[in-house]
């Protein structure tokens, strides 16, 4: 599924995207080293002046002021303070939090006698300045010199293996706190935990989770949001419930973190349930859990819901911009992504790179070449952003929808970065919508180099040939596919029933009511035939002869989760289904023809966009 995800262009998932950082900033605001009220307690000097000047440093530290502190500093010096041990660690902690790492640096260098306090603050410091590196030498550097540390530095330096994906040394950090008998600490096992699950380590992760014996609301935070950045949607879903029975208490990450799985499996009745939860508990100013639940409703579907939400807020800041922009523009709704674009700059909030991205995506969904030019430079001129591989690669997208596969091709060229798989990936798909066999040529070559185990390029490519009647490349290309080992990913839809969610695979044959869909199907189907539709088989692409080709294109999970769908829900509800791969030509045209028939409306989520059926139309334009 990464792979078939890669290529088809660019998908940024905007709630996860600040979930991350948020979570580390979770993960982080735990560990008590870096707060400077815990530093007073071991004090050495207790006249007035020294404690006003404490004070000062604490206020400093606090409101982020970096000049006023570097005063207080040089007045320490003045009066001959600098070698106080609790001084000197204020000063730390003053520098790192005005993220003056190196003046930090100096101070802590400059010490004769360094605490333990010294010590984590300096290691906190570090690692929450995107140092890591130097984080962790510290600590090996204070583990030769002897000095004991305490499960703050340990979950400090955990935290900088997590930000550097640095497996090795946790797994070793990892031993070390079972050796010093801290690994039962809620700390350094919530900090483990984290670094493994952002390792994509999740099996090693809920293990850790699993063996604590104490597990705080961050603890159970992190494992969700663990879970959920690892595309383990149900498992978050699960841990959920888990919380819900043990009657903790939720907070802002463990509620974004579930309404985000609800956004992965598109399990709409569920979502709704959480945002019930969060209103009780109130969470409905919070920004993540707002803009998570903005995103959640999008995804399921539900533009409507999600503007409703997202007009429901007073303080808009621009992550809610920005995720109710991305949920326009991947409906399709490009007018309304324009206009709360323009909107949002009347507001004056400055539109950021992700915007951007969300705005391009609008433009290239209704292939808007003019308007995205446009954007592309207005970007780079009014509001000095500079271009990201995002914003080239929805350009390329832009032009190659269409049909100015020239101009793509020349963007790839140009572009100051490395050209990804999903630029070529872009570009082959444009290639067989216009029929340009020699561009697909090239996208298809560079992307057999760089993704030889996807099959979705060698399926791509022998259908363009097939487009273009070119039967002999067909049957090399498949020969290569054949030949290549490559699998190709099964086909899986799921629909939500109930608060239950079914899944059907191809030619499923496990679910209770299957042999009920399959009799449904086959009499929908012949009710459609008798409309001139016939199956087109060049959309499948198993080795087998036309007949079985035929039944096997019968049976797409989609279009069984459709009649399951039609089975079970009231003729007003719409039919949602989420597909794991992107829909095939004829699964379309079934969608629209069964929309038209059966007077239903039917909401189809594939790995690429959205499609609104209803009256025999697509709301893609038959563009996707
Ligand atoms: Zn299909
Ligand atoms: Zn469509």
């Amino acid at each position: 599924m990464k792979n078939l995800r890669r290529y088809r262009g660019l998908q940024v998932d905007f709630g996860l995207h600040y979930r991350y950082f948020s979570v580390s900033a979770n993960v982080r605001a735990q560990s008590p080293n870096a707060e400077p009220e815990d530093l007073v307690h071991e004090g050495t000097s207790d006249t007035t002046h020294v404690s006003g000047l404490h004070k000062l440093l604490q206020l400093f530290a606090r409101t982020r002021a970096p000049i006023e502190g570097k005063a207080c500093h040089a007045k320490i010096i003045h009066v001959g303070l600098q070698a106080d041990t609790l001084t000197s660690n204020m000063l730390i902690n003053m520098y790192s939090k005005c993220g003056l790492v190196d003046c930090a640096r100096a101070v802590f260098d400059e010490m004769a006698e360094r605490s333990l306090v010294s010590w984590n603050t300096m290691i906190g410091s570090l690692a929450q300045n995107g140092e890591e590196q130097e984080a962790l030498c510290l600590f090996v550097e204070m583990q030769r010199k002897g000095t004991p540390s305490s499960e703050f530095t340990l979950s400090s330096v955990l935290c900088a293996c997590a930000a550097k994906c640095a497996v090795f040394e946790c797994k070793q950090l990892h031993a070390f706190a079972i050796k010093a008998a801290m690994d039962s600490n809620v700390f350094v096992g919530t900090a483990l935990l984290d670094v493994y699950a952002k390792c994509s380590m999740i099996k090693d992760a809920s293990f850790v989770f699993e063996c604590m014996p104490e597990r705080s609301d961050v603890t159970w935070s992190s494992m969700m949001a663990g879970y959920v950045q690892n595309d383990l949607h149900e498992e978050a879903l699960v841990l959920f419930h888990r919380t819900q029975m043990s009657g903790l208490e939720y907070n802002q990450f463990t509620i974004s973190s579930t309404i985000c799985a609800c956004a992965g499996l598109a399990a709409l009745i569920e979502g709704k349930q959480v945002h019930g939860v969060l209103c009780k508990a109130g969470f409905e100013s919070n920004i993540y859990v707002v803009s998570s639940l903005i995103d959640m409703y999008a995804k399921c579907g539900c533009i409507r819901e999600a503007y409703i939400v997202f007009q429901g807020v007073d303080e808009r800041s621009i992550v809610l911009w920005n995720a109710m922009i991305a949920g326009f523009a991947r409906h399709a709704h490009s007018m309304e992504a324009m206009i709360l674009f323009e909107k949002m700059q009347q507001m004056d909030i400055s539109p950021n790179e992700v915007t951007y991205i969300a705005v391009l995506n609008a433009c290239s969904h209704m292939g808007l070449v003019e308007k995205g030019h446009k954007y592309f430079h207005l970007m780079m001129r009014e509001h000095k952003v500079s271009p990201n591989v995002f914003h080239y690669s929805c350009m390329v997208d832009i032009f190659g929808r269409a049909g100015l596969l020239r101009e793509a091709y020349n963007m790839i060229e140009k572009m100051p970065f490395d050209v990804t798989a999903s630029m070529w990936g872009s570009l082959l798909s444009s290639c067989r919508i216009h029929r340009n066999l020699d561009l697909a040529e090239v996208a298809a070559k560079h992307l057999f180099e760089m993704e030889p185990n996807n099959a979705g390029n060698h399926v791509l490519l022998s259908n363009i040939y097939a487009v273009n009647k070119k039967w002999e490349e067909v049957a090399l290309a498949r020969k290569l596919l054949k030949e290549s080992y490559v699998k190709k990913e099964r086909g899986k839809s799921w629909i939500e029933i109930k608060d239950k969610v079914h899944s059907f695979m191809v030619g499923e044959r496990n679910h209770p009511q299957i042999a009920e869909i399959y009799s449904k199907l086959d009499d929908l189907i012949a009710k459609l035939e008798k409309m001139d539709y016939k199956a087109e088989t060049e959309h499948d692409l198993h080795f087998v002869e036309e007949s079985r080709k035929q039944q096997l294109l019968r049976h797409h999970s989609e279009k069984l989760a459709l009649i399951f769908g039609l089975m079970c829900l009231p003729q007003n509800v719409p039919i949602r289904i989420m597909k794991n791969l992107r829909i095939c030509g004829d699964c379309h045209s079934f969608m629209k023809l069964t929309s038209n028939i059966t007077e239903r409306e039917i909401i189809v989520r594939d790995t690429n966009r959205f499609h609104h059926f209803k009256d025999g139309y697509c709301s893609c334009g038959d563009f996707w």
